[in-house]
């Protein structure tokens, strides 16, 4: 563990209080009950994520306030109020139930950051169906994996990605009806089971009288990776808000006079927890970037919209630093105030970098799709270790347990961590996995996969996964689902999928394999398992790097032994290999 240098938190250095401001007190007086209580709820009762997220602000003074200003990839941008959002939504809400979409229905959306994905997801939720939104960089078996298992009945995507649905919509029987989103007006005859976003958008009602949820009620999917099996779907239910909010308050120190931006797609849970619920129940305007990562577009963003607080990831933040000095010269960030990361590792030295940069340092914090919301941070007013991931939120209870998740470990050791389970936004079922779901939960702790360290003054530290889980760029990818695209190759009979570390990246995927008789090793060999690969998995999960061995090291029991791979690949000792065929 390294506590140098410690970057000092000082509150004469804030330009607005922070809201957090003393963190041991708020440990103590801290309750999930007083944060629903500043919360609407329903009238008549019940809670609705998109009502906290929008409805409530519609009614007050903050009703023209903007809450979202949209930059396209190309240079256009457009700007929404609370209000727009409120009339949008409910006629989304509506063109739904004209679909005949009910109560715990899922809808999915596979399409771009614009303005419809935002309408989409929460006027799903208005509608009382539980949204599942998707990476728009998926290729056609991602999509279909997950629109299977969840039983999706209706999918909003767009022109230039519906393609990819009708490769698979035959092995699709629960989906009804896709909703094609034409921003940009393409030539595009519908198919019979698709219908006009913009059409059905026209014909709506602006009034919308909330389907009625409860606290409890299913509210949105997320899919997440594991070690065997497929993606599963962690599933959140609508008081996951009071997470979102207390969080984004806290944690992102959002304050009324904030411009807020999120560099985060809703496909990934940060990009729907912090891209659109934790600052829009906190009534704050935020900027959209369509595109994906570019340091001049991003800072650009930042000038342009005089951005204040900005959440963002490592993986970008290395490539920032990469992109150098000169380009921050090149715009006026004076306006931002306070920068948080989430996702991976955060490196001291991209700390220590950013308040060279920027003035400001990076505050890291640690969650999961599982988790729905920020579970252990930096703090505005906390001294940071460059390196830690900071101490547990004031409503969370977090430990290092040890290998049988029993005790607690003394500071210092490393070991698994872990959640006392209980808080609002922890997602409540696996979809269709509920013996999975139970495994993750020991002695009342929830069993995150992690492994960590708590050091004597209670910072925890990230050690690294418990599991083969690879963390590419922020995304987890399964080696189980590489491997299974791949095999379906003709040329490949077996395949094994590891890790490498990477400096901007932290992992990259390598792949290992052995061909099938008739196959010879050739680099267009290799070419055309990448691309393979690429159109089932998303961009992400493909493999950089293929190596074709004899055969792959196996255990007894014929288990591809990844670890042996991995620790081949690094020239790491290779441990115990007692299980190893002959
Ligand atoms: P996901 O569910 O895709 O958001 O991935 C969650 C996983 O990302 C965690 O279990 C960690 O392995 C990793 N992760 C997230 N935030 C951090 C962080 N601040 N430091 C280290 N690892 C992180």
């Amino acid at each position: 563990m390294n506590y140098e240098p410690i970057i000092k938190g000082n509150v004469k250095e804030f330009s607005v209080k922070p809201n957090l401001l003393n963190y041991e007190e708020a440990r103590e007086s801290f309750s999930w009950d007083d944060i629903y209580k500043e919360l609407d709820g329903l009238e008549g009762g019940g809670l609705n994520i998109a009502y906290e997220a929008i409805d409530r602000h519609a009614k007050t003074s903050l009703r023209e306030k903007m809450a979202l200003y949209w930059e396209g990839k190309d240079g256009n941008s457009k700007q929404y109020t609370f209000h727009d959002l409120y009339t949008l939504t409910n006629r989304f809400a509506n063109a739904l139930q004209s679909l005949g979409i009910k109560k715990g229905d899922r809808v999915f959306t596979y399409m771009d950051r614009t303005p419809e994905i935002f309408v989409a997801i929460l006027g799903t939720l208005k509608a009382g169906a539980v949204v599942g939104p998707l990476f728009s960089a998926f290729g056609p078996d991602a999509v279909k994996d997950r629109l299977q298992d969840s039983g999706a009945r209706i999918l909003i995507t767009t022109p230039g990605l519906v393609a990819t649905v009708h490769e698979i919509a035959g092995e699709l029987p629960a989906l009804e009806k896709i909703i094609i989103v034409n921003r940009r007006k393409t030539p595009y005859e519908l198919n019979e089971n698709e219908v006009s976003y913009e059409r059905i958008m026209e014909s709506a009602s602006e009034e919308f009288e909330i389907v009625k949820t409860e606290k409890e009620d299913k509210a949105i999917m997320h899919y997440t990776s594991g070690t065997t099996g497929k993606p599963k779907g962690a599933v959140h239910v609508h008081q996951a808000v009071m997470g979102h909010y207390a969080t984004a308050k806290y944690v992102l120190d959002l304050h009324p006079d904030d411009i807020y931006f999120c560099t985060a797609d809703p496909g990934w849970v940060t990009g729907t927890s912090y891209g659109i619920f934790g600052p829009w129940s906190n009534g704050i305007s935020q900027v959209v970037y369509e595109g994906g990562f570019s340091a001049s577009h991003w800072y650009g963003v930042i000038e342009k919209y005089q951005v204040t607080v900005w959440y963002t990831a490592p993986t970008a933040i290395r490539m920032l630093m990469k992109a150098g000095e000169k380009v921050i010269g090149k715009y006026n960030l004076k306006s931002l105030r306070y920068m948080c990361s989430v996702g991976e590792p955060l490196n001291p030295e991209a700390v220590v970098w950013s308040v060279e940069a920027f003035g400001l340092p990076f505050h890291d914090n640690w969650w999961q799709t599982e988790t729905g919301c920020i579970q252990i941070a930096n703090y505005p007013l906390q001294d940071i270790r460059p390196g830690s991931m900071g101490k547990p939120f004031p409503g969370v209870t977090a430990a290092i347990l040890d290998e049988d998740c029993k005790h607690e470990l003394p500071p210092g050791e490393e070991g698994n961590l872990a959640l006392k389970s209980g808080w609002p936004s922890m997602f409540r079922i696996y979809w269709n996995k509920k013996e999975l779901y139970d495994s993750k939960f020991i002695n009342g702790w929830y069993i995150t996969g992690d492994r960590a360290r708590k050091d004597e003054d209670g910072y925890f530290w990230f050690v690294g996964r418990a599991d083969d889980v690879i963390n590419t760029a922020g995304h987890l990818v399964g080696p189980f689902e590489v491997e299974s695209a791949l095999i379906e190759h003709p040329a490949v009979a077996e395949a094994g999928v590891i890790g490498i570390p990477d400096k901007l990246a932290m992992e990259v995927i390598k792949a290992f394999i052995s061909l099938k008789d008739g196959y010879e090793i050739s680099d267009e060999l290799i070419m055309e398992i990448k691309r393979f690969a690429r159109k089932k998995l998303h961009a992400v999960a493909c493999p950089k790097e293929i190596e074709i061995l004899d055969s792959l090291p196996k255990t007894r029991s014929g288990k591809i032994m990844r670890r042996l791979l991995k620790a081949r690949e690094l020239g790491l000792s290779e441990g115990d290999t007692s299980t190893l065929e002959d």
